[in-house]
């Protein structure tokens, strides 16, 4: 019998069903609600980023604290690594691509699945900014070079010129010796992918780099891809990688790693089952560099990447202490 008809036939709605422990108590469910599991209890709020950026765990916390959600929270905290002139592989001072420019990639995503991106954006030191603009301002997700650039300025950014005395210096010693060839290595980049849980146990995202640096112009790699180099869903969890973005995008390596903690992997179960599906098309690689953070609903977190070196920071109740160092596929 169809279940409305049913609860036609026995005068009960579904309302009446719900609200009737009295028949309820009378069968065998009581013993079922009576051992029912505790609820899980969830480590929140709680904000973790790719690398020993402290700074940005520090400053989301400090959203997060207030009561802030988990939006402002992780555009906040990877803003500080945008500002930062020292990081020379995020925002202003990143290192520029085989011409010489700085072009930036970056992407938000927040809770209900809602999401922005730039790509190949120049000259303005906050892209991620720009990406939440995309998100909320325009009925699009991704905006790239020249037009991402004009709608910045119609948004009220600024022009600023993106490359420091520093990456000059070196971009000058490598078009010495590189013969205009870019090289993929281990050492020449370093995304911030930060992932939020606020009070309310919502969950969002944020990716922002400059991307391999001495790219050749144009290219843009995983981290403004949604899928690849961030995935959120509120429901299950979160992801985001660093590393050869080639590599991410092959796998969309973050979505993956979502639909694994939905399947039922913990946070560092799907980081390593993406981070060996991308070595099995890679063995004996030794050239690169893949890493993944995820998240999952709880609050648990995992860390997984290729080489020895990568690490990731948690900002909890605890304090920023917790700094995470992932374990690596080499070793195995
Ligand atoms: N994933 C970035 C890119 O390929 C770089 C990095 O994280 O190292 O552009």
């Amino acid at each position: 019998m169809k279940r409305r008809k049913f609860l036609k036939k026995s005068g009960l709605t579904t309302a009446g069903l719900l609200s009737a422990p009295a028949v309820v108590a009378s069968c065998k469910t009581e013993t079922k609600q009576e051992i029912a599991s505790p609820p899980v209890s969830v480590r929140k709020p709680i904000a973790i980023c790719t690398w020993n950026f402290m700074n940005a765990t520090a400053k989301a916390w400090e959203v997060l604290e207030k009561g802030g959600n988990a939006l402002d929270a992780v555009e906040q905290g990877v803003m500080i690594e945008e500002a930062d002139v020292t990081n020379e592989t995020v925002g202003v001072g990143g290192r520029p691509d085989r011409d010489g420019n700085v072009t930036l990639d970056a992407c938000i995503m927040d809770k209900d699945g809602n999401c922005g991106s730039v790509v190949y954006l120049q000259n303005i030191a906050h892209p991620v900014s720009v990406a939440r603009k995309v998100m909320e301002e325009t009925p699009h997700i991704i905006l790239a070079g020249k037009g991402a650039e004009q709608f910045a300025y119609e948004q009220g950014f600024k022009k600023e010129d993106l490359l420091t005395e520093s990456t000059r210096k070196q971009y000058e010693e490598w078009k010495k010796e590189s013969k205009y060839e870019t090289v993929i290595n281990i050492e020449n980049h370093d995304t911030i992918g930060m992932l939020a849980i606020d009070k309310n146990g919502d969950i969002a995202g944020a990716c922002t780099t400059s991307g391999m640096a001495y790219k050749v112009a144009g290219r843009v790699g995983d981290s403004p891809i949604i899928g690849a180099g961030l995935y959120v869903d509120n429901e299950v969890g979160g992801a985001t990688a660093t590393g050869v973005g080639e590599e991410v995008i092959r796998t969309v390596g973050s979505f993956l790693i979502v639909e694994l903690m939905r399947q039922g992997k913990s946070p560092q179960e799907a980081c390593e089952e993406g981070v060996k599906r991308i070595m099995k098309k890679n063995e004996g690689r030794k050239d690169f560099q893949i890493g993944f953070l995820a998240i999952n609903k709880q609050g648990e977190t995992g860390g997984y990447c290729v080489h020895p070196g990568f690490t990731y920071r948690e900002y909890t109740e605890e304090g920023h202490e917790n700094r995470h160092v992932s374990s690596f596929y080499q070793n195995e």
